[in-house]
């Protein structure tokens, strides 16, 4: 069992990677590690601990490294590199910092969830049945978006990390990457789970060749959802399950549909989980499973994941019965908790405590950054009980 802390690389390269690395390795111990942020989302930071800004205004889906233009030759998109990013060796000392501390070095990678590519690359953006464009999201059925996974993960392998944890790497749920969202009504969770489904060229062209007529089935979508979305949702609707509704919806067309999603997002993440293998590194992953709005099929891609992220909810009580339920339902793969420390030291290594007798094969502390030296001791001081 170890400890890492997930981090952002501008709180190390602000502080300065010798001073941070030092607090990482206290408070992690022997064997100890950073998930650091390579490709990431939009977010704004609040850094109480960082010399420079207390408040970071993220960008908008932006990676933090020098990158190598010649692994993009197949694909005319390119990331936004971070104004964080000073010179080509940015991420190289901050590695190398790391690493004088004894610290392991993993990338954390989020790939479809950025507000930055689909503006740049409308080709790849997501679009709902009535063809608007989602400005937060990828579409893993975009030729161009596969290509730039690819592109991307093979940049940042480049960096040297022991692992890459894929995160958003498939198809996102409707309500993922809103900013400021006004939704002053009711959406049954049918209907809302239509709305975060991409009828994108890309997917309608995939649906044709598994012998389904996508052109014909994205009006029919669109005209059921422009009746239904009027009117106030029934308790029925609101109530039954997704799956029920799916079965026979639309003559059967959109359980075909969903069976070319299931392909097209499990297949690219295969592709990518296997270049990380061939490069020697490990895959993790963070995130929902769930195929449906995902389109992951998870049976099939755990068999390339060697370690799930995941919160333990509950109680210190209900710790063990969590960290089972976890384990049942993710075979063969590491359980790693992503954890947070408590409102006391007491608490802190009280949930810790719990999860460690539970079982879990590690901590993954969130987020160096984020949180306060008070709050960072409080976790080093529980070290033995991974240690
Ligand atoms: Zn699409």
């Amino acid at each position: 069992m170890n400890a890492e802390f997930y981090a952002y690389p501008w709180d190390l390269s602000d502080e300065g990677v010798d001073t941070a690395g030092a607090v990482l390795a206290d408070a992690t111990g022997p064997g100890g590690g950073v998930l650091l942020a390579l490709s990431y989302h939009v977010s704004t930071y609040f850094a109480p601990h960082n010399p420079v800004r207390k408040l970071y205004y993220g960008e908008e889906g932006a990676v933090y490294f020098a990158t190598e233009e010649s692994l993009y030759a197949n694909t005319s998109m390119r990331p936004l590199i971070s104004e964080v990013v000073t010179g080509s060796d940015y991420m190289m000392n901050l590695v190398q910092g790391l690493q004088r501390h004894d610290l392991s070095f993993s990338a954390w990678a989020v790939y479809y969830y950025n507000h930055h590519l689909p503006q740049a690359f409308p080709d790849v953006a997501k679009r709902d049945c009535f063809g608007q464009p989602c400005l937060a999201q990828v579409c893993p059925a975009a030729p161009e978006a596969r290509q730039y996974a690819v592109a991307l993960t093979r940049d940042m392998l480049r960096q040297g990390p022991a692992a890459i944890q894929l995160e958003s790497l498939s198809y996102l749920p409707f309500r993922y990457g809103f900013r400021n969202p006004k939704i002053l009504v009711d959406i049954a969770p049918y209907h809302e789970f239509l709305m975060g489904l991409c009828f994108c060229p890309h997917c309608l062209a995939a649906a044709d060749r598994a012998g389904l007529d996508g052109k014909a089935l994205r009006p029919a979508v669109a005209m059921y959802l422009d009746r239904e979305l009027r009117t106030d949702p029934s308790a029925e609707i609101m109530n039954t399950e997704i799956s029920e509704q799916i079965e026979g919806a639309f003559d059967g067309r959109l359980a075909a549909f969903l069976n070319v999603r299931l392909e097209t997002a499990s297949s690219l993440f295969e592709q990518v989980a296997g270049v990380i293998h061939d490069a020697g590194a490990q895959v993790s992953f963070f995130g929902s499973l769930d195929p449906l709005t995902t389109g992951l099929d998870k049976e099939r891609i755990l068999r390339s994941i060697d370690a799930v992220y995941t919160r333990i909810p509950g109680t210190c009580e209900q710790t063990s019965q969590q960290v089972s339920a976890q384990r049942q339902s993710l075979p063969g793969v590491r359980l790693h908790s992503i954890a947070a420390p408590g409102t006391s030291m007491q608490e802190t290594r009280d949930r810790i405590a719990a999860q460690a007798a539970a079982g879990v094969d590690g901590f993954a502390f969130y987020t160096y950054g984020l949180l306060r030296q008070t709050q960072i001791d409080w976790i080093g001081a529980s070290r033995d009980v991974w240690g």
